[in-house]
Order: structure tokens, then sequence, then C-alpha cells
């Protein structure tokens, strides 16, 4: 006979979405549950490898008590310098500019307006944030949680303990259990001994997108989609997404396009939680030219802030021949100290004191880094360097233009990093309401079903700005919870 549980509310994956969820039905006096495919040692999802939440404030005021480790002097100083303020209105004007004016706008609305209330609420759970530090890579709208991610999610697991929430690792949701309705009623799920039904009032779909799955990643973002490299956790591999669109949920937001940004050629193949973070990000672009195998430009590598266009840069390296790009930069980015921190530590990485040689070195066409580095040099204009800024110093005459932080590459010693494209999770996902319940294709709520993190579409399209995920996934995590919780009561 199968195992059979009870609960009110089920919750589906334990990263930072699903421990939002269980917070927030365990706050409204629910029993809860956690089903994690993960082995606990590798548990946390992608959110353990983070390190920042994208959310405005109005004033360094609105920071102060949400940073715990640092004066509030300190406090103010940092955010003051670096960024006063950082408005629902920015926050929102952000995603529209990045996903080309194609994210949901009543998502967005509600994400904007709930994250800072949001980090408050996480804050009243012991979770606490710091600034980061300006610099060319990090000054991103964001705050760090203590910890990174990681952080975060084991003060999340600290907490369930505490508070009497299980958490079933290893155990993998297969299947909705419906009643003779529609609605969702459990889980089925494939967990260490077999086959186990668990059965629930409500139920929060929070496993994640289909970025660990290559036959998902073929079918909806097309090809050498399959081949490419993650940057996170291998088990998020689209089951919730498979389970919901099973029983009838609609499809929703850019299920063609993904986040995927340009890592080290020779990074893992995925992430566990406990790595160093970041380690493989190679994000010192937009003071680079950045070409091909023959030696050729592709894109403005200075169109922006990084953080602003790291999510479709990998898409562009993907399509280059061999699905790899170098990053060549000369003695003046040292000099500006543009390199993010990891670049030294396991960068795979190639110096030379010519272009020729450093060409050999990379097995780029020799001739072609020489005759597009000399072209790009000739093209950079006068004006005022500045890589904290969008400097609009740029080229002239050549295509793909540099938009911002164009300087000659003349400066031996040359550098170059060998780059790849890696995916870090996908856009598509299910059509939620403001309540956080999943839509049916019949274009009403699935009675029981909830869905939060990046199982939810429509936030993100095309492109997307740092920080904004685990943001979202804590606002719809709260949202799918407190109402999964609400509902249990009716
Ligand atoms: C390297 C990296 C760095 C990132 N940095 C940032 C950052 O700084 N800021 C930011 O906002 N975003 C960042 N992101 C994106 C961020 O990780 C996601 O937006 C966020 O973690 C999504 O939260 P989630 O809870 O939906 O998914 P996850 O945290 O991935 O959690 C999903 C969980 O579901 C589990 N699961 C999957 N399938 C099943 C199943 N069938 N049954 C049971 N459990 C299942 C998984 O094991 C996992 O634990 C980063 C991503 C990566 C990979």
């Amino acid at each position: 006979m199968e195992n059979e549980f009870h609960t009110q509310v089920l919750v589906v994956g334990a990263g930072n979405a699903g421990m939002s969820a269980a917070l927030a039905a365990h706050q409204s006096g629910v029993e809860v549950i956690i089903l994690e495919r993960a082995p606990k040692e590798f548990r946390g999802g992608n959110s353990s490898l983070t390190g920042g939440m994208r959310f405005p404030y109005n004033s360094v005021e609105d920071i102060v008590p949400v940073v715990t480790n640092m004066s509030e002097d300190q406090v103010k100083r940092l955010m003051g310098e670096w960024q006063p303020r950082y408005t629902q209105a920015d926050f929102y004007d952000d995603v529209m500019h990045v996903t080309d004016g194609q994210s949901d706008p009543e998502l967005l609305e509600i994400l904007v307006r709930e994250a800072y209330p949001t980090v408050r609420w996480l804050r009243s759970f012991g979770h606490g944030w710091e600034p980061r530090l300006a610099g060319a890579d990090e000054a991103d709208g964001s705050l760090s949680m203590n910890g990174g991610g990681g952080g975060l999610q084991e003060r999340n697991f600290a907490i369930c303990e505490r508070l009497g929430i299980n958490i079933h690792y290893e155990t993998r949701a297969r299947e909705l259990l419906q009643d003779n309705k529609g609605g969702v009623v459990g889980v089925r799920a494939l967990g260490p001994g077999g086959f186990v039904n668990y059965r629930a009032r409500a139920v929060v779909l929070s496993c994640g997108g289909f970025e660990g799955n290559p036959e998902m990643r073929a079918r909806y973002l097309g090809p050498y989609w399959d081949v490419v490299k993650m940057r996170g956790v291998p088990f998020n591999t689209g089951d919730g997404l498979n389970m919901a669109l099973q029983i009838g949920a609609l499809p929703y937001g850019s299920w063609s396009s993904c986040h995927a940004s340009p890592q080290d050629l020779n990074r893992p193949v995925y992430s566990l939680p406990g790595l160093a973070k970041g380690a493989w990000n190679r994000y010192v672009y937009p003071f680079s030219v950045m070409v091909d195998v023959n030696g050729q430009r592709f894109v403005d590598e200075g169109e922006d802030f990084r953080r602003l266009t790291y999510a479709k840069m990998g898409r562009m390296i993907l399509a280059q021949r061999g699905r790899m790009a170098f990053q060549i930069l000369d003695a003046k980015a040292r000099e500006h100290k543009v390199y993010p921190k990891h670049y030294d530590a396991r960068a795979t990485r190639v110096e030379a004191s010519t272009l020729e040689s450093l060409a050999e070195k990379l097995g780029v066409n020799s001739a072609g880094l020489v005759r597009t580095v000399k072209g790009f040099n000739a093209a950079v204009q006068p004006g005022k360097y500045d890589p904290l800024v969008r400097d609009g110093k740029t080229t002239a005459g050549i295509s793909p233009p540099k938009s911002n932080w164009a300087l000659p590459i003349d400066k031996p010693p040359f550098e170059g990093f060998p780059v790849c494209c890696a995916i870090t999770f996908s856009f598509g996902g299910l059509r939620i309401n403001s309540k956080a319940q999943v839509i049916h294709t019949l274009d009403r709520p699935v009675p029981g079903l909830y869905a939060a993190g990046e199982m939810v579409g429509g936030l993100w399209h095309w492109s997307y700005p740092s920080g904004g995920g685990m943001m979202a996934g804590a606002v719809f995590g709260k949202i799918a919870g407190s109402n999964a919780a609400a509902q249990c009561k009716d």
C-alpha cells in the first residue's frame, strides 16, 4: 500500500519562493509540509546561489531597519553616496526597459508595490541585508542578503525547523491529485521509499523552471540550448510546469527566452549550493571588446550597465561559432579597476604583449582580431571615461557600436577571457492572478493550486534586471502562502 500524508498547505520546492510561501502559510495558522527533490546536503535551490534582492526604497531611512550588521551612520553614508533612493517607479521602469515593455503590468505592479513590505516581513523572521559596495560590477540597484542567498536559505531552514514545518527531502513531486470537480487536493510524489500521496487543502508549486531539462530547453528555447551549461542546480527540470499543464493550467510569459549570462568557458556544467558564489561569472564585458573565433565583434558590449544586459548576453554568445566568445582588454582595464572580484581566482585567462600572440593563445583568428581592434580603436570618440556611470563615451562608424565605456585597446599587456553561455533560469511559466492562484485554460482559477517563484510566467521577457528573481520569489511566495492558508479556513 502506498504511504499517505495529510496536511493543510503543501509546498513543492524549498527555494526562496517555497520558503516564503511556507512561512506565510504557517504564520496564518495552518499546517504546512514542504517537498524537496534535492537531498538535504544539496538543499537550497538556485536561491542559495544568489547574492541580492532588488527592492525600492524612498530614502536611506528605509534601508536602515533592514541592515543588521552595519551602523546607521555607515548605512546612511554608503547608500547616500551610492543610491540614495530607488523608487517603485525606478524599479517598474527598469523591468519594462529590459523586457521591451513586455512585462505583465499587473504582476509588475504587485512586485514593485509589495517588494519593500515583503523585505520588512522577511526581516521580522531574522533576515538581514547589506548595501553592496559601489563598484563597476556591484552597484546594481539591489542589496545583498546577509550571507547571500546561501545565508538566507540556511536561516530559512533553521526557522522551519524551529516552527515545526517539516521538509521531506529526496521527494520529487510527480503528479497533481484532483477531486472530481478539478480542484487540486494534493500531490503524488516519488520519495526514497517509493510513491507517496500527499493530501492537502491547497498546493503551492514553487519548484522552479525548466532550465535543468535539456529536452525542454531544446523544445522551447531552440537549437543549442540543449547543450548549454547551467549556472544553477540541476534539480529544476520543469516538473511543476508539466504537472500543471497536464491538468489544464494556462502557460504564460516568454517560453522562448531565458536568463543566460557569460560564464567562464571551463565552468562546471551545473552548480550546487555551497560552492563559491559567482566564481564563474564573466561580467567585465562592458569594458572589453568581445569577439568571436574569427576575431569579429558581434554585440554592443557597452549598451548599458551589466546588471541590465547580462541576462541576454549569454544568448548572444550562444549564437556565435563554437558557442563561445572572447573578452579582450588591455592594461588600462586593470588601472581602472573594472574587474569584478571573481576574475582573478579561477578565471581561464590568457595574457600577451601583442594582440597577435593573444589571438594565437586564445585560438582566435589573429588577422581578424587585429583588424577588429584597429577599426574599433579608430572609431572611439573623445569624451570622459567613467566606469561608474553611463558615460556615453561611444564609437562612431562601426557596427555594432559600443555605446558607453569605449576606450582604445592599445596598451599591453593584453588579456583575453574565453567565455560561454550558461542558462540561469527559464522565463516561461504559469498564468497566475493577484492571489497567486494558477489560472486554467478555461480562464478561471484552478481550485487549490497556487504558484510562486520562477514558475510564474509574465514578468521576465527576453531579458531581466539583476536581483529581480529573488524579490519576485519572496513577494509571490508570501502571497501564495497566505492565500493558500486562507483557503484552508474557508
Ligand atoms: C548562480 C545564480 C545566481 C543568481 N543570482 C541571483 C541574484 O543575485 N539575485 C536574484 O534575484 N536572482 C538570482 N538568481 C536567480 C534566482 O536564483 C531565482 O530567481 C530564484 O532562486 C527563484 O526561486 P525559486 O524558489 O523559484 O527557485 P529555486 O530556488 O531554484 O527553488 C526550486 C526548488 O524546487 C526543487 N524542485 C524542483 N523540482 C521539484 C520536484 N519535482 N519536487 C520537489 N522539489 C522540486 C528544487 O530542488 C529547488 O530546491 C540567480 C540564479 C543562479 C543560478
